[in-house]
Order: C-alpha cells, then sequence, then structure tokens
C-alpha cells in the first residue's frame, strides 16, 4: 500500500475514533458520524483546491500540502518538477554548450526548417556572409542566388556537397554541404577552401607547365631517333638501342600528354558550352579504330542506339569511350570477344564495354581511377599503357555528372559501364525506326 493512502487511512481511523468517542459520550451518534463526516469532505475539498492552487503557482499557496494523501501526492509532484527541472538545466546547459562551440567554428553554420528559411546561424556565417539578426527567416534561395547553389538546394541530394568558386560577390572557392535532420530541417555548412584550392592550383599548374617544358626537347628527340632509325643499316648494332630509345621516348611522349590532359580536366579548362554530342557517329568511326587496335585477334561487337545523343564535351567524350575499348583490347586475350553498348532506360543513358579478358581482383577495383595505378604494372608497359587513361576517364565524366562504375571477375572478364544522367540524354528525331539497336557492322 502507498504511503499516502496508509497516511489518509490512518487520519480516517483515527477521527472516526474520535467521532466514536463523541457520540458515546453524547448519546448523539448520528449527529457525531455526520459531522465527522461532513469534516472529512470539507477537508478533502480544501486539500484540493490548495493543491490546485499550488500546482498552478498561486503566490498564495507558496507551500503544497503536507498531509494525508494531498501531501504526499505534492511531494510526489514536486520531486517529479525537481527531477525536471534538472534535466532541463543539463540540457539547457548541453545546448548553450553546443551553440557556444559552433560559435568557435570556422566554418558557416546556417540552420534552415522546412521551407529554407534561415532559423540560427553562426558567429562565422555573420562574418563571412554579413548576415544579420533580422535575416532570421529569409529564405536562403535570396542569400545565396548562386544558379548553381539553388539547383543544389532543390535537388535534395546533397551527397557530395558542391563547389562554388564566388558566392554573393565573393571571389573565394567554397564547399557547400547541406545535412538534412529532423522533419525536412537542414543544416547548410559553407567552408572556406580559398588557400587549399590554391595549394591543389599550384601543385597542378607545377604539373602541367613542366609537362609543357618537356614536351618540345622530347618531340625534337623523337624525331632525330627517328631519322637514326631511318638511316642506319638494319644490321647495325646500333638498330635495337634505337629502337628501344624510340620507343621509351614514345611512351614518355604519351605520358606527358596524358598529364597535360588531366591537368586541363582538373582546372576546368574544358570551355565553352556543351553541345549535341552524336554519339552513335562517333562508335561508329570507333568501331574502325578498334578492329585496327586489335589486328583481328578479338571478335569487337558494337551494338548502339542510333537515337541516342548526349549533352556534353565532344572530343573529352571521345577519350572516355576510346579509352575503355582500348583497354579491354590490351586487357583481352587473342580470340576472345569485346561487346560495346549504348542505350538508355529509365535512370539515363549508358556506354558499356564488356571484355572477356584478365579481369580484376575486386581489392583493385575502388583504385583504379588514381593517377598510375596499375593492376599489372608490366602488361600496362607492354602495352603502352600511362597509368592514367582511367584517372581522365573520371574526371571528364565528372565533369559530365556521369559516373564510371566496373565490375570485374579475375580471369573471366570486366565491365566498365558510364552512367549519364537523364537531364544529358538527347533522342535524335526518329526518322528510320529500324536504326534503333543498330549493331554497326565490322568494317576492319
Ligand atoms: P593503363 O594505361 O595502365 O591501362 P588505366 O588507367 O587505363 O591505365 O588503367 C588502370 C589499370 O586498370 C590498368 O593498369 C589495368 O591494370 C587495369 N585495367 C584497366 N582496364 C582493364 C580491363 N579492361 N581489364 C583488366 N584490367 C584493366
Amino acid at each position: 500500500m502507498s504511503k499516502g493512502i496508509s497516511r489518509e487511512l490512518t487520519w480516517i481511523v483515527a477521527g472516526l475514533w474520535i467521532a466514536l468517542f463523541f457520540g458515546w459520550a453524547t448519546d448523539l451518534w448520528t449527529i457525531t458520524l455526520l459531522a465527522y463526516f461532513l469534516f472529512y469532505v470539507a477537508r478533502q475539498l480544501y486539500s484540493i483546491k490548495r493543491f490546485e492552487q499550488w500546482m498552478k503557482g498561486s503566490t498564495k499557496v507558496p507551500y503544497p500540502p503536507s498531509s494525508g494523501l494531498w501531501g504526499e501526492l505534492s511531494y510526489l509532484v514536486s520531486r517529479k518538477q525537481r527531477s525536471l527541472e534538472k534535466h532541463a538545466d543539463l540540457q539547457f546547459y548541453k545546448s548553450e554548450q553546443f551553440l557556444a562551440a559552433s560559435m568557435t567554428i570556422p566554418d558557416a553554420i546556417i540552420s534552415l526548417n522546412e521551407y529554407n528559411q534561415i532559423e540560427w546561424f553562426n558567429k562565422s556565417a555573420k562574418k563571412i556572409f554579413k548576415l544579420k539578426h533580422s535575416d532570421t527567416g529569409r529564405k536562403i534561395e535570396t542569400l545565396f542566388r548562386h544558379p548553381d547553389f539553388i539547383q543544389y538546394l532543390k535537388s535534395k541530394h546533397y551527397g557530395k556537397g558542391m563547389i562554388l568558386q564566388s558566392l554573393n560577390g565573393m571571389p573565394r572557392v567554397f564547399n557547400i554541404k547541406l545535412f538534412p535532420y529532423f522533419k525536412e530541417h537542414k543544416l547548410l555548412i559553407v567552408k572556406d577552401i580559398h588557400e587549399l584550392y590554391n595549394l591543389a592550383q599550384i601543385r597542378r599548374d607545377f604539373v602541367a607547365n613542366a609537362s609543357h617544358e618537356l614536351r618540345t626537347p622530347l618531340t625534337v628527340l623523337n624525331g632525330y631517333l627517328e631519322v637514326m632509325i631511318d638511316s642506319i643499316e638494319p644490321s647495325s648494332t646500333w638498330q635495337k638501342p634505337l629502337e628501344q630509345m624510340h620507343q621509351q621516348s614514345y611512351r614518355m611522349q604519351s605520358i606527358i600528354d596524358d598529364l597535360l590532359t588531366l591537368s586541363s580536366m582538373e582546372s576546368e579548362t574544358i570551355t565553352g558550352k556543351q553541345k549535341q554530342v552524336n554519339v552513335p557517329q562517333i562508335l561508329q568511326e570507333m568501331h574502325i579504330d578498334a578492329e585496327q587496335m586489335s589486328h583481328g585477334r578479338h571478335s569487337i561487337d558494337f551494338k548502339v542506339d542510333m537515337n541516342l545523343a548526349l549533352k556534353g564535351f565532344e572530343e573529352p567524350l571521345k577519350s572516355v569511350f576510346m579509352n575503355l575499348i582500348s583497354n579491354a583490347i590490351r586487357y583481352t586475350p587473342e580470340n576472345k570477344s569485346i561487346e560495346v553498348r549504348w542505350y538508355h532506360d529509365k535512370r539515363g543513358a549508358h556506354f558499356e564495354v564488356q571484355d572477356h579478358g584478365i579481369g580484376i581482383a575486386q581489392e583493385h577495383l575502388s583504385r583504379l581511377t588514381e593517377r598510375f595505378y596499375r593492376v599489372d604494372t608490366a602488361r600496362s608497359r607492354d602495352t603502352g599503357g600511362t597509368g592514367l587513361g582511367l584517372a581522365i576517364v573520371k574526371h571528364i565524366l565528372e565533369r559530365h555528372h556521369a559516373k564510371l562504375v566496373v565490375t570485374s571477375q579475375l580471369g573471366i572478364g570486366s565491365v566498365f559501364r558510364c552512367d549519364f544522367p537523364n537531364r544529358a540524354v538527347i533522342l535524335l528525331q526518329d526518322s528510320d525506326s529500324e536504326s534503333r539497336d543498330k549493331k554497326i557492322p565490322s568494317r576492319s
């Protein structure tokens, strides 16, 4: 039995004994018991009133009832209240601590509600973007008007974030990322990466300049080596060393060309507007090149959707397609088949090269697009590889908001697939419905 009820019962029994004593002493049993009953009810009503007033926080009743059932209830309520206050104090302390910590962060942090209105921002946001207290409640799109940012905000796919080279007229590089939380609220974090970006730019410029400087002497060297090879007797002891020198300097030239391509991708020098790229036509030409590269050692099959074009940069895209096709040829043994497919589905357009070659072990797959990463260095060199092909492919695809998906099984073969988003897809006029999914005949 609870403490409150047992106390109340003690009061009732004690009161009853007194009432019975008076009844016995006066012989007025009914009146005494009735008086006791009325007294008990009045006392309860009074306690309820006091309890109610205390609960409402009335100044007239600063203390809760202290006896009987109501006293016990008041005690339990005030104990609960104290523990809640303690908890609230702790929460308040924690949130104060969090706010104080976020104020020291050099990145701008802006909290947005489900309508993208500013709810709160830290000191750095105030300093960098000159935010004022009155900006609370303002829509973020009215503050950050950059079209790429607005598109990112609307996309609801916040993933890796985005990089902007200027924001609100500030010519600095910002890394922007949105983190969704609690019912479509978002935390916007803007990091100033200007210095970091500049350092990376210096490194890129160095590689580009060094490659550029090496290009001319190498061309001269190559030219002389070619002349020397042509002019000496085939029986000469110099024939082999000269050929090897020529091969190596040719390889160096390929590496330098690839490094230059890569640095031009990185420093965003693919300029101009994206255009309609007639992929079926390009692949038709590439089929001839592929057959020439293979020298009839493989069976190469092209399955191309003839109505499917792409919005993008033509030359870089050609480089992606050729890199993947030439890799398939280089890493596939004789008499095996290679299939090239160009098709689209509801997710977008896909360029796929499947070979039945040497394959790649799983542990290498995630590193294939790193510069100079080779699974088999000797084989790559022997087949004229630079170790930069897939790094170039990755960069070009990123520029097209596309991604490279590689699946492979060692000894069985590989599939390299480029996934282009729907927004890049252009469907050519279907003048000849039979032209869809055409198998391009081999013309080697
Ligand atoms: P490389 O010029 O060495 O071929 P890439 O960047 O094109 O450089 O490819 C990186 C590495 O990925 C290659 O060295 C090779 O080991 C592996 N690779 C690429 N394509 C294939 C393929 N189709 N089959 C097997 N391995 C491949």
